[in-house]
């Protein structure tokens, strides 16, 4: 054995010891059975060597007795090698019975003996092979081949059966010693996962604890892609525990912990990693958002679950917690700077009065609560309509009368007064809130229009601005139908206008949608056009109406040279396409004339009106038929 574990090395001398007794008494009674066999077979000197070779094997149970196992098999074997290779030159050489214990003394020696005789052994038997052969060959030696008879099968079978005998046993101990290694190994990983668990998590919740949340941190870190999104570290402490714990004991504390833990495992994807500090402080690692909005959202979810009692062995318990939150890149990359700065940022929070969130740069924080209260203060905007829409006429610039007008949202907040759209059309896409405020509009819109109609403006049409969202989400054929025959504004008086981004994401949905309202006679008109993608395929592909001009070509027409170019190569496009054209922004007469002189077929400016509210509006398309009126 050249290695290693003493107590290994013991377990297999001893086993090997034993082994090799039970064969060496199998060796003797085989031989002793021989030895009979002989006598009685009157062959007395075979008889005599098998005596003398059973008779000086018996030093190997003594060395096997005192240990000495592996001289004791290395002699036993050299000796029946011998003892056997003699007899086979004596008798029938390679055709002797003796041949066939040769390689049972092989696989013993392999198994058992030392391997210092293994090689030896083995050139000796095939050399002695050779040398038989070579000789009964050659006519210098002879051996005599007899007729086999049932001495020769008792012989054969005696052979087979201690070589099968051996090999059994030997056999048996390999599987057993696998099997005891297989058994260890489980043994040794199970203990390993143990210890594991002890390091790397919290005893109590069962919660990763900070080391494995770092090496979890780490791990993602290296993974993450070039264009990284954002991954947030929140430190949540809760705000009354001592309390629960002084008046109702440790254990009950402890089930509260508990609760704590899942609840907060509830509140994140299962893929971000809720880790328990100590005490009553957790961690968590928010991966992979876009967003600084999308963490706020898990704090703000945080809070209002705390906020509701848990039952804990028939106690109502309710703590409140603070959180800090920092986030990477943003307040740095490395696991400890991060964590330290949630915990700052979670001090910051305790030291607000508790019971809320703080992120660790300042300027998020503010940002942060700005937004989720416009998004709080645009649910209640929703419900109480608090919105207004305002309309800005669009003058067709060959008939020289308003044709129509776009709407425009505005917000009429109770404390900030009258928001214009781009403050909260943002927060109120990312919200998801665009869906009912899109529908707001648009029913508003198709009833006002009613109304201009009404009240004797029969050509008038109404645009409104549809954010990408209304179509991605689906069903706004439907929501546009019904607020047709609800109002019964005649479709072709209803004009959507779009941005060219929604129209580069050609979905399936969306070319359906599209073409389902230009068939119900609704059209269509591409919004600020030429600072997006301007791809003209999708023009003609979409069915478009109209492309309104972005106000930053029309504001420049007659100072800088590339503009003019820009919005005269936009109208020529749009003549040859057979569509129509709104020049925005219009805020000169030049300006007017010139896009007029340019063959656009509409304008809309502060030059003719800003948006105005509907009565205003009203006025406005009123005076303009009576000065027609008085003119005609
Ligand atoms: P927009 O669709 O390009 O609307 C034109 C914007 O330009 C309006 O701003 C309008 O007041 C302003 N404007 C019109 N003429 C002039 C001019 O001569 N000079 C200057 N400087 N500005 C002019 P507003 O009302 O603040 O709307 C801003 C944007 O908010 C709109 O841009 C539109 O994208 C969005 N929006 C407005 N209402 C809605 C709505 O109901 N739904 C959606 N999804 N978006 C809306
Ligand atoms: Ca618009
Ligand atoms: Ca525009």
């Amino acid at each position: 054995m050249t290695n290693h574990d003493p107590e290994i090395d013991l377990t297999i001398l001893l086993m090997q010891g034993r082994r090799l007794k039970q064969v060496y008494w199998a060796v003797q009674f085989t031989l002793c059975v021989a030895i009979v066999q002989r006598i009685y077979l009157d062959d007395h000197s075979l008889a005599y060597f098998l005596a003398a070779l059973s008779l000086l094997t018996t030093p190997t149970y003594f060395l096997t007795k005192s240990g000495q196992i592996g001289r004791a098999a290395n002699y036993f074997l050299t000796l029946l090698s011998f003892g056997f290779i003699y007899m086979m030159w004596s008798g029938q050489g390679l055709r002797d019975e003796a041949m066939l214990v040769l390689p049972a003394i092989i696989v013993f020696t392999a198994l058992i003996g030392g391997r210092t005789i293994f090689l030896p052994l083995l050139m000796l038997f095939c050399t002695n092979a050779l040398l038989n052969g070579y000789l009964n060959d050659a006519g210098l030696f002879h051996n005599d081949i007899t007729t086999p008879g049932v001495h020769s099968a008792i012989l054969v079978i005696l052979i087979i059966s201690v070589t099968a005998f051996a090999v059994w046993l030997l056999a048996n101990d390999m599987m057993a010693t696998t099997q005891k290694l297989l058994h260890e190994t489980q043994r040794v990983q199970s203990s390993k996962d143990e210890i594991e668990k002890l390091v790397n998590y919290d005893q109590l919740t069962g919660l990763p604890n900070r080391a494995l949340a770092r090496t979890f941190y780490e791990h993602s870190f290296h993974k993450r892609s070039k264009n990284k999104p954002i991954a947030a570290i929140m430190f949540v402490d809760l705000d009354n525990f001592k309390a629960i714990n002084d008046s109702l004991g440790h254990q009950i504390g402890d089930k509260y912990l508990q609760k704590i833990a899942s609840t907060l495992q509830d509140c994140v994807r299962a893929y971000d990693i809720v880790c328990r500090q100590g005490g009553d402080e957790f961690v968590i690692i928010i991966d992979e958002i876009r967003h600084i909005n999308d963490a706020s959202n898990v704090a703000l979810k945080i809070l209002d679950i705390l906020s509701h009692s848990i039952v804990v062995d028939g106690h109502n318990l309710t703590t409140s917690c603070s959180i800090g939150l920092s986030f990477c890149p943003h307040d740095g990359e490395n696991f400890d700077t991060l964590l330290k700065k949630a915990d700052l940022a979670m001090y910051h929070a305790k030291s607000l009065g508790k019971n809320t969130f703080c992120f660790y740069d300042e300027k998020m924080n503010v940002e942060a609560h700005e937004n989720i209260q416009l998004v709080s203060d645009l649910r209640a905007a929703i419900v109480e309509e608090q919105f207004v829409l305002h309309y800005q006429p669009k003058y067709d610039l060959s008939l020289g009368r308003i044709i129509g007008a776009e709407a425009l949202i505005r917000w009429q907040h109770p404390q900030r007064g009258m928001i214009p759209p781009n403050l909260f059309i943002a927060i109120a896409e990312k919200s998801g809130l665009i869906q009912q405020i899109g529908q707001w509009v648009m029913k508003e819109a198709c009833h006002t229009c009613v109304n201009w109609h009404k009240a004797g403006f029969k050509e008038m049409h109404v645009a409104i601005n549809v954010s990408p969202l209304q179509f991605k989400r689906g069903g706004i054929e439907e929501v546009v139908t019904n607020i047709l025959t609800d109002s019964k504004l005649p479709a072709n008086k209803l004009e959507i206008e779009m941005t060219e981004g929604l129209l580069i994401d050609d979905t399936e949905t969306l070319r359906n949608a599209l073409t389902n309202l230009r068939e119900l006679g609704v059209t269509f008109s591409i919004d600020d056009f030429g600072t997006g993608y301007s791809n003209l395929g999708y023009l003609k592909k979409f069915d478009i109406e109209t492309l309104k001009i972005d106000q930053s070509f029309t504001q420049k027409i007659n100072e800088s040279a590339n503009e003019k170019a820009i919005v005269e190569a936009i109208i020529q496009m749009a003549i040859k396409l057979d569509l129509k054209t709104v020049a925005e922004g219009v805020e000169t007469i030049e300006q007017a004339e010139t896009i007029k002189s340019m063959g656009c077929t509409m304008g809309q400016g502060y030059y003719w009106s800003k948006p105005l509210p509907n009565e205003d509006f009203l006025s406005l398309i009123s005076a303009e038929q009576n000065t027609e009126r008085s003119s005609v």
